[in-house]
């Protein structure tokens, strides 16, 4: 407020700085005052569920541990304290464009508002830390890598916020899907800033990295704030089908209209293109993923939101800035790679609070998928060891280490990075390598398991037989839950899926049903792995067959299915007990026939399913044709001008930022880019190595180096 330039904007700040003139100090956190401030400055009539509490709790000075899901309104709970205890409000963020965006918003709203970033000069920052020292801004946003940049913390701490807010707060931890080395810095600078109280924020964290944010930051006597995971219009249904199966299956169930819009998620960008190019005639679905450009991006979104087209099908990196309320159904081509990213994704249906859907397509074979990718991207101990080992004191080139192990230089790249999160290199600027600690083995070990154990987790969610949402709202570690199952899900309302058939018992699974009661009755309980082997002995039935007769059985309460473990050679292995339950034990045998079995069975309608395969070969081909070369395809010749000039600044930018040269791109996409020298953001995204990240980053100034060097 003490900032705004303009009229509108003064006389709306005027407004809260009377309230906050007006009332004084010790009155200011009383309940009325807070919400005549969250109408007069921020526009809004009522709080949203729970925020009134945590804004009391800011505003009393307690540290809080904030996870709510994306879109319930955590942003609101730092920005009220903050004007409440009148100062300036530190907020660490770490994505660019999350500031910027959050900047703008706050001006809007007649605050004065400035950030900190790599993307803006000294001379603007050097500003920004005056107008700090002055106490005219009611935010200052900053990246977490300013906190390395050295008297950096010290000159925030000479004029001290009142409150630290630290944004996406899971980044911190390695448990997290998303660990940020510059996030360790938090813990070691903020005590600088006492007395301000901290909130971290975050929209996905299990317990344990709930726990942990709490640890790093060191956050005294922290109060856990976690609330609204359970949804209660989303009827979540899981399908084991083969993924052949799987198209077919989503385009039958979105003919019906009332089940679009709709989102489906398919686990490639390959997969992505060719589901949308098969789906486009008759919902006009189209794709969506991070390697379009953000104007294409956002032509598709804009398209979605008009409802010109029906679906959309993206890979995950879709949706960061979409907000569309009636979206009815998303789909899961495929198993994601963790509940985390499964729970945000399936978060975007029926905003609008109408009944919707989500369903997932699985099968077992799911899993090998990020296995494999999981193998690439967290090599073996061995071979970080055997760079480790080379490390000196010294400087050594990143080069000639690489050749020294005679490793590609992209699996290096990959061993290195991790070797570097984990403190056992320590890689300069310009990408000469040092040795760090040799306790990067043990933080390794563990993340690498722990990602493992993510996978293992979705896996074991889509096999549960018990309510999904349940399940869910446990694993967020939702404190305040009701506890009570949907009464949606495919296990709660067997009778109202839509994506799952049901057929009656035939004559063998009959006597299967039959056969495995009897073995129940007479042992209490079993692991599903020996009672298939007891009960199936002879019969030609598939596990996957098992499964569904057990959770049909489970789900009208004949036997519980739990998760169980043990411990064998450091490992925990999981696997599911039977029960059977008092209603078990007294089942007539007689009443087996009008038990219904629910799952998909292959084959049913198998015209239909023959017309479209034969679509889908022939889609498949027109998307190889229409994509032209592939990227891979390119000959390798780099310009030499245009590479020094992006090997210099990259260096720079590098030295700027205090990170390895690596981490901004490779030296591969280096030769790429010199030698595709392309000329506009479509081009540079065509170019192997280049991501969304980079091209949003610094596309402007890759294409503005590559074209200088190209007019000299
Ligand atoms: P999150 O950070 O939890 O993802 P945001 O803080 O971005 O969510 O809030 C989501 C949207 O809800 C924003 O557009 C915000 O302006 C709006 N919002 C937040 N609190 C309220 C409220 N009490 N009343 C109305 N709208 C609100
Ligand atoms: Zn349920």
């Amino acid at each position: 407020m003490r900032g705004g330039s303009r009229r509108g904007i003064l006389e709306l700040g005027m407004k809260a700085k009377f309230i906050m003139e007006t009332i004084p100090k010790h009155l200011a956190s009383n309940s009325g005052n807070l919400e005549a401030l969250l109408k007069d400055a921020f526009g809004f009539d009522s709080f949203r569920p729970f925020q009134h509490r945590i804004c009391q709790s800011v505003v009393d000075g307690k540290n809080v541990l904030l996870v709510m899901p994306t879109g319930a309104g955590k942003s609101l709970c730092y920005q009220l304290p903050g004007v409440a205890r009148g100062g300036t409000t530190l907020v660490v963020s770490p994505l660019i464009a999350l500031m910027e965006d959050q900047v703008i918003k706050l001006r809007e709203m007649g605050f004065a508002a400035e950030r900190i970033h790599s993307g803006r000069t000294r001379e603007l920052s050097r500003q920004v830390c005056i107008q700090y020292l002055q106490g005219r801004l009611d935010y200052l946003f900053i990246a977490p890598e300013r906190l390395s940049v050295p008297g950096f913390p010290e000159m925030l701490a000479k004029r001290k916020p009142v409150l630290v807010a630290v944004d996406e707060a899971h980044c911190i931890s390695q448990w997290g899907h998303d660990f940020r080395p510059d996030y360790r810095l938090l813990g070691e600078r903020l005590p600088l800033l006492k007395p301000a109280n901290v909130i971290a924020m975050t929209a996905t964290a299990t317990p344990r990295v709930q726990d942990d944010i709490v640890e790093q930051l060191a956050l005294f006597e922290p109060q856990y704030h976690i609330h609204g995971f359970r949804r209660t219009n989303i009827a979540i249904e899981m399908v084991e089908l083969l993924p052949g199966e799987r198209l077919d299956a989503a385009v039958s169930f979105l003919r019906d209209r009332r089940r679009r819009p709709a989102i489906i998620y398919a686990p490639t960008r390959k997969k992505a293109e060719s589901f949308a190019q098969i789906m486009g005639d008759e919902f006009g679905a189209q794709v969506y993923h991070a390697g379009l450009t953000p104007k294409k991006r956002d032509e598709v979104q804009a398209a979605f939101i008009a409802e010109d087209i029906e679906v959309i099908v993206a890979t995950i990196a879709f949706g960061m800035g979409i907000d569309k309320p009636n979206i009815r159904t998303v789909i899961h081509m495929a198993m994601p790679g963790s509940l985390e990213n499964y729970y945000q994704e399936i978060g975007r249906a029926g905003r609008d609070g109408k009944p919707s859907r989500a369903i997932l397509y699985h099968s077992y074979g799911d899993r090998h998928v990020h296995l494999f990718f999981h193998e690439k991207n967290y090599p073996d101990e061995k071979i970080l060891k055997n760079i480790y080992l080379r490390l000196t004191e010294g400087k050594t080139p990143k080069k000639k280490l690489c050749a020294e192990t005679g490793m590609q230089e992209e699996a290096f790249d990959i061993a290195l990075e991790k070797l570097w999160i984990h403190g056992g290199a320590i890689v300069d600027p310009d990408e000469s390598i040092r040795k760090g600690h040799n306790k990067w083995r043990q933080t390794y070990k563990k993340q690498k398991l722990h990602r493992l154990a993510q996978i293992d987790e979705m896996a074991r969610f889509a096999e549960s037989s018990v309510c999904r949402m349940l399940y869910l709202v446990n694993h967020f570690g939702d404190r305040e839950d009701n506890g009570e199952p949907c009464g949606l899900c495919d296990f709660c309302a067997p009778d109202k899926t839509i994506a799952t058939l049901n057929h009656s018992p035939g004559q063998h699974e009959q006597s299967i049903i039959a056969e495995l009661l009897d073995i129940l009755v007479k042992k209490g309980s079993m692991g599903s792995g020996r009672l298939f082997t007891d009960s199936c002995q002879g019969r030609s039935v598939t596990r996957r067959e098992f499964g569904y007769i057990l959770n049909s059985l489970a789900s009208i309460g004949l036997v519980q299915v739990s998760d169980d473990s043990f411990e064998k050679d450091d490992k925990i292995i999981h696997y599911k007990r039977v029960q059977v339950t008092g209603q078990g034990r007294c089942f007539e045998h007689s009443g087996i026939n009008a038990i219904k079995i629910k799952g998909f069975i292959p084959g049913a309608g198998s015209s239909r399913t023959a017309v479209k395969k034969q679509r889908i070969e022939s889609a498949a081909v027109i998307v190889k044709r229409r994509a032209g070369p592939q990227k891979s395809d390119h000959p390798v010749n780099p310009d030499a001008r245009v590479r020094a000039s992006l090997a210099e600044w990259r260096l720079k930018e590098a030295q700027r930022r205090k990170i390895p040269a690596f981490r901004i791109f490779s030296d591969k996409t280096l030769d790429q880019l010199a030698s595709d020298r392309p000329t506009d953001p479509e081009s540079l995204l065509e170019v192997k190595g280049v991501g969304p990240f980079l091209s949003n980053q610094y596309g402007d100034k890759i294409l503005e180096i590559i074209s200088a060097t190209d007019k000299e």
